[in-house]
């Protein structure tokens, strides 16, 4: 990255002014009647590095439901609890279909692609409630999550948590599919409960930024985890962290990330940063159109691909 002082600082400006002159903003998620409200015309990005001030550009302090992001945090929680066991019941390879889809269960006798796409992070959610309650539970993610944002205002939207629980009909089929293949160990109400609750975490660009750290993999960093995880966490998001637009994102970004529906990506830059980026149109593949656009335009910019820089 070219050196001086305000560098990175120039290019999330020029990220975010190019981001808000983008006529074409992508679709709101609208199968969550919440999220369907939310105004397509925000963006945010925000860069947090081991032991330096997090910058940002765009509406940075607006929290927004991470959605799918909150599958990072609870796959970390997984493997601390059962470690390499997890593998048992869930795969490690991309599915190359959307995150919602059936299809692959079906083929595969009720094991999961991946952690990410949503019948993995039944899964994984299924693994973290085992022995609590969902209250337990969310209390555990939630105070990981603050912990590793170093930041304890960090809530869970209710209105978005009931809204998926009343229009949730794709995800208690694949719920109850899991348990009718023996992959589910509590009950499909109790794990969806818990995992609609952890997608509708709330958090500025800027604490979801923080909230990566653990997974850079510097010392200065939250130590959330082992360096191995690190490893094999980014590896996952590299892979399969946008479902079948991950190789797209590889592509285009270079760096692991993972998408939510209510158009935030974290995007890790091993080593170095967090990056976050947030606007709620999505693209077709439901991930973020403008974050996507926003993290190539940054990769670019930064050099910071780990497959090099231009
Ligand atoms: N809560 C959403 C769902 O299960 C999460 C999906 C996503 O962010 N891709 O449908």
């Amino acid at each position: 990255m070219a050196q001086g002082k305000d560098s990175l600082q120039q290019i999330l400006d020029d990220v975010a002014s190019a981001a808000f002159a983008t006529p074409d903003r992508g679709r709101v998620a609208d199968y969550i009647p919440e999220l369907a409200r939310v105004n397509p015309d925000q963006f945010a990005v925000a860069v947090a590095r081991p032991g330096k001030k997090t910058m940002f550009a765009g509406d940075a302090h607006t929290p927004f439901s991470i959605q799918s992001v909150s599958k990072v945090f609870t796959l970390a929680l997984a493997l601390g609890k059962v470690g390499d066991r997890l593998w048992a019941r869930v795969g490690r390879e991309p599915s190359g279909q959307a995150f919602d889809s059936m299809i692959l269960l079906e083929q595969e006798k009720g094991r999961p692609r991946n952690p990410f796409i949503n019948a993995g992070a039944i899964v994984t959610t299924d693994t973290v409630l085992a022995g609590s309650s969902p209250r337990e539970t969310l209390g555990s993610l939630l105070r990981f999550v603050r912990a590793a944002a170093g930041d304890d205002n960090i809530h869970i939207n209710e209105s978005v948590a009931q809204s998926e629980i009343t229009t949730g009909h794709r995800n208690f089929a694949l719920a109850h599919f899991l348990l009718s293949h023996g992959n589910l160990a509590n009950a499909p109400d109790l794990v969806l409960g818990t995992y609609f609750h952890q997608c509708a975490i709330e958090m500025t660009c800027t604490q979801l930024a923080n909230a990566g750290l653990f997974l850079v993999g510097d010392k200065a960093a939250p130590r959330l985890v082992s360096p191995d995880r690190i490893r094999r966490i980014n590896a996952l998001m590299m892979t399969c962290g946008h479902y079948d637009g991950s190789g797209d994102y590889a592509y285009r970004v270079g760096l692991p990330g993972k998408s939510g529906v209510g158009g935030g990506i974290l995007t890790i830059v091993p080593g170095i940063a967090s990056v976050a980026v947030w606007s709620p149109g999505l693209n077709n593949y439901g991930n973020s159109k403008l974050g996507t656009e926003a993290m190539q335009r940054f990769a670019d910019m930064t050099g910071w691909s780990v497959f090099g820089s231009r």
